[in-house]
C-alpha cells in the first residue's frame, strides 16, 4: 500500500510503500477512495496544541513514526478478518474514526470518541492518507449510500463536529436565536445542520466577507464581522436582547470573547474551535449571566448515525469539495495553514 505519512513532527509529509495489512479477528480492510484534509492535522504534524500565553499541550505521545495522518474516509470494504460480520467486500463505507479502547465506562455508554485511552484512526492508529486502511470492526463502517464519497469522509469529522454542537445549543435557544463564530468548513456545515433542526433565527459572524456571503445563501439571516467594534451591539439588537447560544466554531482567543458576548442570560457559549489561546471571565459573571460555557468533540457514532441521515434526506447542501492526488496531501496541508482553502481539500489515492 501506498501512504504519506509523517516521519517526524513539524515535517512535511513523505510518500513511502509498505506491505497491505492482512485483517485479523474482527478487522476489515477499507481501500481508502476519499480522504479530508482536516486542520486537526495541522496540529498533529506540529505535534502540539497552542494553549495561550508560550503554552502548548504536546499531543506527541503515543503515535509511533513514520504515522499515517487522515480520518475523513470514504471507501470501499475489501478484505475482512474471520470474524468480521455484518459488512460485504465492495460495500462503499464512511469510516467512524472515533474509536475508543472498548473497555471503560465511556465506551460502554457508547461514548467512545471521548475515550482516554482512544484508538482514533488518522490520530493514534494509522489513516487514511493511504490506499489501505484497517478498522478494527465492522461497527465503525457506516453505509454511505445516497451520499457523495468526496462528502462521505468529510461528514465523519466536519459534519459530526458541527451536527455534534448544534445539537449541544438547541436546549438553550428558548432564551434567543442562536449565533455561529466562524465560517470555515465546520462552522458552514453547523449552520447547515442549525437550519435544519431549528426554527430559530441564525446569526452568523465572520472576519471574512466571502464566507459571510455564502452563509446568508445557506439560510443565515445576518451576518456580522467581528473586526467591526459595533459587531457585538449589533448582534444584541438583532437578537432582540442576546441570543440564546453561540458556538464558536473558530476556538481562539478572539473568537471565544466575541462569541460569549452577546449571549444572553441563561444562554450557553459551545467551543468547538481548536484554534488556541487561553480566554477568563470574572468569575462573578457565570452567575449573574446564569451563562453555560462548555466544550463539544466530534459526536458518537450514534450521532454520526443520525446527522447521515439528515444528509440522506437532502437537509444538508453539499460543502464545496477540490479533490486533488495523494501525493499532494502535504501541499494541502500547507495551503490549509495559509488560510488558502474554501470548503473541503479531499485527497484521493
Ligand atoms: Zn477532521
Ligand atoms: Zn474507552
Amino acid at each position: 500500500m501506498l501512504r504519506q505519512s509523517l516521519i517526524d513532527y513539524g515535517m512535511p509529509l513523505t510518500s513511502n510503500e509498505v506491505p497491505t495489512p492482512t485483517p485479523r479477528g474482527s478487522e476489515v480492510l477499507v481501500r481508502v477512495s476519499h480522504c479530508g484534509v482536516c486542520h486537526s492535522d495541522l496540529h498533529l504534524q506540529d505535534g502540539y496544541f497552542d494553549l495561550g500565553g508560550g503554552q502548548r499541550l504536546d499531543v506527541r505521545a503515543n503515535r509511533p513514526l513514520p504515522f499515517t495522518l487522515g480520518h475523513e474516509i470514504a471507501g470501499t470494504v475489501e478484505a475482512l478478518g474471520a470474524d468480521a460480520k455484518g459488512v460485504a467486500a465492495g460495500k462503499r463505507v464512511a469510516v467512524y474514526p472515533w474509536i475508543g479502547c472498548g473497555a471503560c465506562s465511556l465506551c460502554a455508554r457508547g461514548e467512545e470518541h471521548m475515550c482516554n485511552a482512544p484508538r482514533a484512526i488518522g490520530i493514534t492508529v494509522d489513516g487514511g492518507y493511504a490506499t489501505h486502511v484497517l478498522v478494527p470492526h465492522p461497527r465503525y463502517l457506516l453505509n454511505a449510500d445516497g451520499i457523495a464519497p468526496e462528502m462521505a469522509g468529510a461528514l465523519m469529522c466536519s459534519g459530526l463536529t458541527g451536527y455534534g454542537a448544534i445539537k449541544k445549543a438547541l436546549p438553550f435557544l428558548r432564551a434567543g436565536p442562536l449565533l455561529i463564530v466562524g465560517l470555515g468548513g465546520v462552522g458552514m456545515m453547523g449552520l447547515q445542520f442549525a437550519r435544519a433542526l431549528t426554527d430559530t433565527p441564525i446569526l452568523v459572524a465572520d472576519i471574512d466577507a466571502g464566507k459571510r456571503d455564502a452563509a446568508l445563501r445557506l439560510g443565515a439571516q445576518q451576518a456580522f464581522d467581528p473586526a467591526d467594534g459595533g459587531a457585538r451591539r449589533a448582534i444584541i439588537k438583532a437578537s432582540g436582547g442576546g441570543v440564546g447560544a453561540a458556538v464558536d466554531f473558530a476556538g481562539s482567543d478572539k473568537s471565544l470573547p466575541f462569541a460569549h458576548a452577546p449571549v444572553a442570560k441563561g444562554g450557553a457559549v459551545v467551543v468547538v474551535g481548536l484554534i488556541g489561546g487561553s480566554f477568563s471571565m470574572p468569575v462573578p459573571m457565570f452567575a449573574l449571566r446564569a451563562i453555560t460555557i462548555m466544550g463539544s468533540y466530534v459526536g458518537s457514532a450514534q450521532e454520526a448515525d443520525e446527522m447521515l441521515n439528515l444528509v440522506k434526506a437532502g437537509r444538508v447542501a453539499p460543502i464545496p469539495v477540490e479533490l486533488r492526488p495523494l501525493a499532494q496531501t502535504s501541499r494541502s496541508l500547507d495551503d490549509l495553514r495559509q488560510g488558502r482553502i474554501v470548503g473541503r481539500v479531499v485527497v484521493t489515492p
